[in-house]
């Protein structure tokens, strides 16, 4: 009897624990759901939750006025704020997986979910952003069951092709591009790469760079949301990052971005919000 209870923890067939809760670490529900959210006391994962404020909130890719906006002004919106928020969480430890759901349902549209190496690390961190502000409105951060990425995240959506759209209920993660992943997370490349193997067992490693070798494994098998393992677009796109990853000489071709001046003034006013609302 344990040992089925054990088995189906979480899934579908869990009549008590919300396997949307355990998988994905949201669900549409909220508070009023039927099932259990057991809340971790202690995580390497961390959810700030509706953080990540689109440019297109009302309709996506139209802005308040109802003007469509510049594609590339998303994706530099969005990049601006993915550098502020893993540069501000670097602080407290190594960084494993950054993802910034592209969801529209109100459970998940902006939320951050970053793992970090330690849980320590991870209560260091949530304990810090407690009471801060971020564009005037304040931080709302909570230990997440999720710690594996893969179970949360919609393939199809990664394969462009989810027909849920923004209201899928599970992770549609926001990519970032190749040059920024290989500056922020370059710096963990070679350090892990040695204590990663014999050290780790209880969370995955960093999930962009395991996912590769998933697909590989997974090849030509399907699971029940239909994903597809081998060469797709994405794969290539990453196996690419992958090999060039670490390389020093390549100047970045991509324009230039805001200067570190500049978002060093703006971690600055996180800072300052905190103080001005007396927390
Ligand atoms: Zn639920
Ligand atoms: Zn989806």
């Amino acid at each position: 009897m344990a040992e089925h209870l054990a088995s189906i923890f979480g899934t579908e067939k869990d009549r008590v624990n919300c396997p949307f809760y355990f998988k994905i670490g949201a669900c549409r529900h909220g508070d009023r759901c039927s099932r259990l959210h057991n809340r971790p006391t202690i995580s390497p994962t961390l959810v700030l939750s509706n953080m990540y404020q689109r440019p297109d909130m009302i309709t996506p890719g139209v802005d308040a006025q109802g003007q469509p906006i510049d594609p590339a002004k998303i994706q530099e919106h969005f990049e601006d704020f993915y550098e502020d928020i893993f540069e501000e969480l670097s602080k407290f430890g190594e960084i494993e997986t950054l993802n910034i759901c592209d969801n529209l349902a109100d459970h998940m549209i902006g939320n951050v979910y970053v793992q970090f190496k330690e849980e320590d690390q991870a209560a260091a961190a949530l304990q810090a952003l407690q009471g801060r502000y971020y564009s005037g409105r304040p931080i709302i951060g909570d230990f997440s069951p999720v710690t594996d990425f893969r179970e949360a995240t919609c393939r199809q959506y990664e394969e462009n092709n989810c027909n849920r759209g923004g209201y899928c209920n599970f992770m549609h993660v926001k990519m970032i591009g190749r040059e920024l992943r290989r500056k922020l997370f370059g710096r963990y490349s070679r350090r892990s790469m040695r204590g990663r193997s014999r050290s780790r067992s209880v969370s995955p490693p960093q999930y962009y760079h395991r996912r590769d070798k998933e697909r590989e494994r997974d090849h030509d098998r399907r699971d029940h949301r239909g994903r597809r393992g081998g060469g797709d677009r994405h794969g290539d796109r990453h196996e690419g990052e992958r090999r060039r990853h670490g390389g020093t000489s390549r100047r970045s071709r991509s324009p230039v971005r805001e200067g570190s001046e500049e978002r060093r003034a703006r971690i600055e006013q996180w800072n300052r919000e905190r103080e001005e609302k007396g927390q």
